[in-house]
Order: structure tokens, then sequence, then C-alpha cells
């Protein structure tokens, strides 16, 4: 999925996460797990709990980057960057992929409880030992390890164990204590290798541990952190919140829209904002925050005064002759008439898609280039 703007030439390599963007997650299955972690809680004890924490400082947003002390959960060579809001076939990636080669150890993050190991009722999954587990940490967060080893050694059997045999549910473990092993287990079957490593706030809430992996040592391979609206695959809308609502908020703000207080949720005066912003820029005034409004919402924050940078709103020669060679190249924009609409965006973006280029909407120095323009 595409990551900010193609002003940048650092922030345009693609990373080793960013090739897989399939690299879809058990979803159902993690439901499952939810839902028997809910299940084996007394309804007044989740009552309590909720009250408890609903007035605790611990009140993240879903996606929220954190810092939390933690060890890296991988002990070895691995690889990732920041696939939070990453794209997935249901919906936004909620972890960090680190990829690293099957068997390569895992650890525990932080001392705690083993609270839940596996999630499958299959046999031939081998339930209890594959292929994934929660530790639920002494200050009351959670660590989940995910896609844990399934096979055999050397195989792709699916008959081996990724987990160790001491570890089950209400063992204490330490930081850093050998817990499982790397794996291919669940979808990431035909992706590769690598650790789902989610973070939860007390509360529940799934936030994004990316800064916290990469000061716990992780050697970050990545471009850096991604940004949760422009490089984020969620579309935002009436009700939505979390964390790339407030990065909406506050860009709506910036750029001179009024959404008043930025709360990460998404009620009546910032979809006014983005209705505003839409029919400023020509775009489907629908008040929904998908790819197009995103990416031109981008385009309109990052564009380079310099005029390097082509975005939605460009008027000039430049922006014709990308035109003629978006028309010429069969990503048919209409006439050449030197605007930059929501046509032209359009045509960028599928452009963008079809040659493998980062996927923003901008026409900056890679994409000048793959249309045959040099800089004039
Ligand atoms: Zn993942």
């Amino acid at each position: 999925m595409g990551d900010r703007s193609d002003s940048s030439g650092a922030r345009h390599e693609l990373s080793p996460s960013a090739l897989i963007p399939n690299a879809a997650e058990p979803r159902a299955d993690i439901f499952a797990m939810k839902y028997r972690r809910l299940a084996s809680i007394p309804l007044a004890a989740s009552i309590v709990i909720t009250t408890l924490f609903a007035g605790s400082a611990v009140a993240s947003e879903l996606g929220e980057p954190v810092d939390y002390d933690l060890v890296f959960p991988v002990e070895g060579k691995h690889h990732f960057s920041d696939t939070f809001w990453a794209g997935r076939s249901h919906g936004f990636h909620e972890g960090q992929d680190v990829l690293a080669d099957k068997m390569t150890p895992v650890v525990a993050v932080a001392d705690g409880v083993v609270r839940l190991v596996n999630w499958t009722t299959d046999d031939a999954m081998n339930p209890d030992r594959c292929c994934s587990l929660v530790i639920e940490h002494d200050d009351g967060w959670e660590s989940w390890y995910i896609h844990l080893d399934n096979d055999t050694t050397g195989t792709d059997d699916g008959r081996g164990w990724g987990i160790k045999r001491a570890i089950t549910p209400g063992v204490r473990v330490k930081a850093g204590q050998h817990i499982a092993w790397v794996g291919d287990s669940g979808n990431a079957e035909n992706v590769a290798p690598q650790l789902h490593f989610e973070l939860h706030d007390p509360s529940g809430t799934v936030v994004n541990p990316y800064k916290a992996l990469v000061a716990a040592g992780g050697n970050d391979v990545g471009t850096g952190p991604r940004d949760p609206l422009i490089g984020g695959a969620r579309t935002l809308r009436r009700g939505t919140a979390g964390y790339d609502v407030r990065v909406l908020q506050r860009a709506l703000n910036d750029l001179g829209y009024s959404v008043g207080g930025v709360d990460g949720s998404f009620g009546p005066k910032t979809e006014q904002s983005v209705v505003s912003f839409q029919r400023k820029l020509g775009l489907a005034a629908d008040g929904v925050v998908g790819r197009t409004t995103k990416t031109a919402i981008g385009g309109v924050q990052f564009t380079d005064t310099s005029g390097d940078v082509l975005s939605v709103g460009s008027r000039g020669d430049d922006v014709r002759h990308v035109q003629q060679n978006l028309n010429k190249e069969g990503f048919s924009v209409g006439s050449a008439d030197g605007i930059f609409g929501p046509k032209t965006l359009q045509g960028v973006i599928s452009f963008q898609k079809a040659r493998r280029l980062w996927v923003d909407g901008l026409v900056g120095p890679n994409t000048r280039k793959a249309l045959g323009l040099t800089r004039s």
C-alpha cells in the first residue's frame, strides 16, 4: 500500500512487507480467540474490568503509536517495516509483521502469564502446540504472537509445532524467555515466515507497537513510520474511531477546515469538513474518506512548493505533459487541459499501480521518469 509522498526519495522505497500486500492474517481465528477469551470471563468480572479501565490512565486509540518498554520478540536475523494500517483482505492490518526464517526463536516481550495457547480445535493443526499465543503482562497489557511454526524442521508438512512444551495457559514467563518459533502457519503459508505481533492495552485496544519494536532494537529496514491516514487501508467515515481519524482531523485542521476537537472520533463536524474538502477539489462529496480522498489530502499536504511534485490542484504545462503521456499510455484522463483534477488523479493512481510504483497519486521524480518525462 502507498506510503506518504513521492516528494522525498527516502520515503518511497518498497519495503519487503509492502511487497506482500495480501499477507492476510487469520482473522477468523483471531476472532475465535477473542471470543474464547471473552467467554472465559464471567460477565460481572468483565463489567468491573471495563469500568476500571474506563477511568484509568491507559486509554489508547486503535492503532495509536505507543512507547512501551519491551524485549524484541524475535531473537535472530529479521526485518520489518511499519505494517500497521496496511491493506489486507479483511480491511487493514492490526499488528506488525516481523519477517524471519522459520524456527527463529520467539521470546516473551515482557514478564507475564500465558493466557492463551493456539486457537485451533483441528487435530491436524496440533491443538495447543501451534500456532499462536497470548501473554498477559503484569501491567495488564497483552502481547499476541501469531503464525508460529507448524511444520517439522525442513518441511512444510503442518505436523510440527511452534510453541515450547512448557508454554501452557497459566504459566509465568519472563521477558526474553524463549517461548516459540517463527513459522508460516495460517495464511502466512504462501507468503513468508513471519511473526505477526500485536500489542493490546489493558482495555483490549490494539495499539501500534512499531516505535516500541524499533526502540527494542528491531532492525528496521523499512521506510519509517507509515502515515496512518495516507498509508492506511481503512476507509474512514462517520462513526469510525481510531488514531487514523485523529490524523485526518489534524490534517483537515491544518488545511483550514475546522473539525473542532481532535478526538479521533469521526463525527458530524469531521464529516462536514471532509465534504467541504471534497467539494473544493472536485471529488465526489460523500464525506467518506477512501483511497482517492486520502490521496488528495496527501497531495495537498505534501505538495512541494518548488513545483517538483505535481498533485491535485497543480496547473500548467507540466501537468499537461503528464496528462498527454497518461493518455498515450492508455490511462485516459480526458483532455490535456493542464489542470490536475480528479480524473488526472485517478489516471496517475492507475498508472502507478500498473507500473508497480509507490501508489500515492503524486507525480514526483519516479512517476515522472516512468511516464518518460524529464524535468524541463
Ligand atoms: Zn501480520
